[in-house]
């Protein structure tokens, strides 16, 4: 436990670190442009390919580590009570955070209207640079065919597929989930002791998932450095700057939802000190900011949840890959702000009724969005779509996404985490009750 305390300050002063030297760099290529093909051969043949090992190590065990926990997480629930109470409790948390986040996200954008006045200079350049970028991600997106632009129907497209095998191998995550559900549902009516040696199988192979994400974390300070200087490297200042109030509001939301309306929630509902719990998440959040992806950072999140939280398997076993594929605070909260963002530079005037309309899809997207990074730029394309905002405006934001990317990423999964807590300190509660003679 020491050492993965002591790892704690070391991922931290990787991702620091790489900053500060990302930064550098890009300014060293700015001021000698000849020196720019050393730096990118050290990114390319160094430093990603460190970055990249660290994040397949994490990636390679998703697809097993979410069917083993969810398949034993809901088997081991037992019985169907029991699973409606954890699968009720998650759901309406993940719908009251999204909703909520994505509320502040518009209610600031209303307020400091970064995108009003935008200098139309400045978005041709903008659009004439990402424009080609922006048509690639709707057609990557699949927008395209009959109907592609309903959000309902994608959702469903995505969750249940023909063919399981098929969904797994592109490691569409929806899909994974609902089959590990069915497959938990199904051993739950299977005789006590069938039951419980499947689970018991189930659990080892999450065990030595878990095992080889420690192994990847102890690589993560390095790795951590070399993936956070090959992205700030490439950062032109420039472009920060002219986003730069956009980009405030929007790491400020995230801000608020991290620090006050996490906090509240795990005050209020769970009881337990947030601080030691956001304190203790600090690997976590390191790796979900360094990765932009809910998806590599899963593994972490199980191993940290269990250990250091408190979180009983049959509660984070349920919660977090659930959580990591549905449940998407700060992605929603993003999609709000960039829509009205963008509507506001293209001088678009989004009425009340129009915003509720945002607020609903945002909050629909993001369960269909991947946990990958930039994986809600397709559905936040559709979602412009259905508000009469044109989607290629992306380009207007998409130079600085990643940076954005980063900090969503980690108000996704501290939001999973939340959830977690949660429902796993109700449960205790409601279980300490039944127990109690009257
Ligand atoms: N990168 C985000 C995640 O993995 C998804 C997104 O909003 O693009 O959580």
């Amino acid at each position: 436990m020491q050492a993965v305390r002591a790892n704690h300050w070391f991922i931290l002063a990787g991702l620091v670190t790489g900053a500060a030297c990302g930064a550098v760099a890009h300014r060293v290529v700015e001021r000698v442009p000849e020196w720019q093909p050393k730096l990118d051969a050290i990114n390319n043949s160094l430093l990603n390919p460190i970055g990249q090992i660290f994040l397949r190590l994490l990636f390679l065990v998703v697809v097993p580590l979410v069917f083993a926990s969810l398949a034993a997480g809901v088997a081991r629930l037992g019985d169907p009570g029991r699973l409606g109470r954890v699968a009720g409790r998650a759901l309406v948390l993940f719908a009251l955070t999204s909703t909520t986040a994505t509320m502040i996200g518009l209610f600031a954008m209303n307020i400091f209207q970064p995108g009003a006045g935008f200098d139309p200079l400045i978005r041709a350049e903008l659009l004439e640079s990402f424009g080609a970028e922006a048509v690639r991600i709707e057609q990557s997106g699949s927008l395209g065919g009959d109907g592609g632009l309903n959000v309902v129907m994608r959702v469903v497209d995505v969750a249940l597929p023909r063919n399981i095998l098929g969904a797994i191998v592109q490691m569409q995550m929806l899909p994974l989930i609902a089959f590990s559900l069915l497959l938990g549902i199904a051993l739950g009516f299977q005789p006590s002791e069938r039951r419980l040696r499947a689970v018991e199988f189930l659990d080892i192979i999450g065990d030595a998932m878990v095992f080889i994400v420690s192994l990847a974390m102890r690589l993560a300070p390095i790795a951590v450095f070399c993936l956070i200087f090959v992205v700030i490297a490439r950062f032109g200042g420039a472009l920060l700057w002219k986003l730069a109030l956009y980009m405030m509001v929007v790491l400020a939301c995230y801000l608020i939802v991290i620090l006050l309306l996490y906090p509240l929630l795990l005050t209020v509902l769970a009881r337990r000190n947030p601080w030691h719990t956001l304190r203790a998440c600090i690997p976590v959040m390191v790796t979900a900011f360094s990765t932009s992806s809910s998806n590599a950072t899963l593994p972490t999140t199980m191993q940290f949840s269990q250990r250091e939280l408190g979180i009983r398997r049959e509660v984070s076993g349920f919660v977090l890959p659930l959580g990591a594929t549905i449940n998407m605070n700060g992605t929603a909260l993003f999609e709000g702000c960039a829509v009205l963002f963008i509507a506001q530079v293209f001088g678009i005037n989004l009425p009340i009724a129009d915003q509720i309309l945002v607020l609903v899809l945002c909050v629909i997207s993001s369960v269909g969005v991947a946990g990958v990074p930039g994986g809600s730029l397709p559905l936040l394309m559709v979602v412009m779509a259905q508000v009469g905002v044109p989607p290629t405006g992306l380009a207007i934001v998409l130079g600085v996404d990643r940076l954005l990317d980063m900090g969503r990423t980690v108000v996704n999964v501290m939001g999973d985490v939340v959830a977690a807590v949660c429902v796993e300190e109700s449960l205790r509660r409601s279980d300490e009750a039944s127990a109690t003679p009257a």
